[in-house]
């Protein structure tokens, strides 16, 4: 045979390695050890707050990876053994593998404010992983009154998606407007800038009457507000450091770090992320395994999906070098995260990378990619949505076949 991989997350990661693994070696034993039957995409799940696009509109199932001869174990990892090289499963089962890949997503600090755990999470959702979270957000918005408040709380980076909280307050903002238009949206931010913020900043001033007194979203950093000392699910009420809210909706996006399988196996370093070689994502802990997507320190690529699709095929490459005892080409990466603000009002930003040995770093290329321009032309914003479209499309026919 070709050899064995098992692969841990059947996310966006973890699927791209194993259609690119079988694409490029049929041989090759893949396996995924994945929990869900189907998966919700994060991308366009904004939208599905915004009441744009439905819930099954996001779900993706695992029959394409199957169709290539992949193995779907429906299960969750328990344990990797880098030394052993096996994967075990919660449900018992030990995968033997000669290289494996561990794709996990993120996990949630939940400690460190008051009143806030895990199990407040089903009346303050976090909707940073798509399915169940997400229709729990939009059943609030819903629900809630003409004239309520929501009010989503930023992370601190890193974290996945940079752009996402804004892009949620564009969309939540957009269905307020057309269905409750005395509603607010106030973004608390421990952060001081954020991503693509001065195409937010205009598209809200476009679309949501950013900058009056009547402005739809408000955007506040911690600095001013001060830090959130206390979230009372019971009573919804936020309170900081210098003030108290009482939101119809709050939206709490906790810290993060690695998927907990990836803790758990010792992948990761003290920042809670998880140290890789930058040409083959090898983890730089344990020979053998490779870490990708959100769990993985990638210096200047962002946490998204297009980046862990991106990491997924140099993976695949770097492991069908090793497993053939050929030498791995020098690796390029591609990353373009666009945001969709309000009907026909798109923008992006797009990044070319290149693996940089002498520092072990991934570096953006000089003049690749850039920004949409502030000052585009509404031609322009709209034709950057229907991008935005094409490429979902495109990248879940990628990723899952
Ligand atoms: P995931 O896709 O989360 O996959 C991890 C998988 O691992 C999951 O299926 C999980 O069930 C599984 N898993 C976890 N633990 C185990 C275990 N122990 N055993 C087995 N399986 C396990 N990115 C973009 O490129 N463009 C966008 O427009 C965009 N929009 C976004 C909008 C929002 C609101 C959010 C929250 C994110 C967005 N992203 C976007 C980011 C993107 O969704 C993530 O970066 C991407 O999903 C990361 O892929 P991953 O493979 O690392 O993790």
């Amino acid at each position: 045979t070709g050899g064995n991989v098992v692969i841990v997350g059947g996310g966006v990661g973890g699927a791209t390695t194993a259609r690119y693994l079988k694409l490029a070696n049929p041989d090759i034993s893949v396996t995924v050890v994945e929990p869900k039957s189907s998966y919700h995409t994060c991308f366009m799940s904004n939208e599905v707050l915004g009441g744009e696009r439905t819930l099954e509109g996001i779900e993706v199932g695992y029959d394409g990876l199957k169709s290539m001869g992949i193995t779907m174990v429906q299960d969750r990892a328990s344990g990797i053994d880098p030394d052993a090289r096996t994967v075990t499963t919660a449900g018992g089962e030990t995968l033997n593998f000669d290289r494996c890949v561990v794709a996990p997503g993120i996990s949630f600090v939940t400690d460190g404010i008051e009143g806030y755990d895990e199990a407040a999470q089903e009346k303050i959702p976090h909707a940073w992983q798509a399915g169940p979270q997400t229709a729990l957000l939009r059943s609030q918005l819903e629900a809630m009154e003409d004239g309520g408040l929501v009010v989503i709380i930023a992370p601190p980076n890193p974290f996945r998606c940079p752009p996402g909280p804004y892009e949620r307050a564009s969309m939540i903002a957009h269905y307020l407007k057309a269905e409750k238009p005395k509603s607010k949206v106030m973004i608390l931010d421990p952060k001081e800038k954020f991503s693509k913020q001065g195409l937010f900043m205009q598209a809200w001033k476009d679309l949501y009457g950013h900058g009056t007194d009547n402005s739809m979203i408000e955007w506040n950093t911690f600095s001013k507000v001060g830090a959130i000392n206390k979230l009372d699910a019971a009573a919804m009420t936020v309170e900081t450091d210098f003030e108290s809210f009482d939101p119809a909706v709050i939206n709490y996006i906790p810290p993060q770090k690695a998927g907990k399988i990836a803790l758990d196996a010792d992948l990761a370093d003290d920042s809670g992320w998880c140290p890789v070689d930058k040409m083959t994502f090898e983890s730089s802990k344990h020979a053998g395994v490779h870490v990708i997507g959100d769990a993985a320190i990638a210096t200047a690529m962002p946490k998204s999906g297009y980046s862990a699709n991106s990491q997924g095929k140099v993976t695949a490459a770097a492991i069908v070098a090793a497993l053939a005892g050929k030498e791995m080409p020098q690796p390029s990466y591609v990353n373009t995260c666009y945001s969709i603000a309000g009907t026909d009002y798109g923008f992006s930003v797009a990044a070319v990378y290149r693996y940089k040995a002498d520092d072990n770093t991934i570096a953006g290329v000089e003049g690749a990619g850039g920004l949409t321009p502030v000052d585009a032309s509404p031609e322009q914003r709209k034709r950057e949505v229907a991008f935005a479209h094409s490429w979902y499309n495109n990248i879940r026919k990628d990723t899952w076949g």
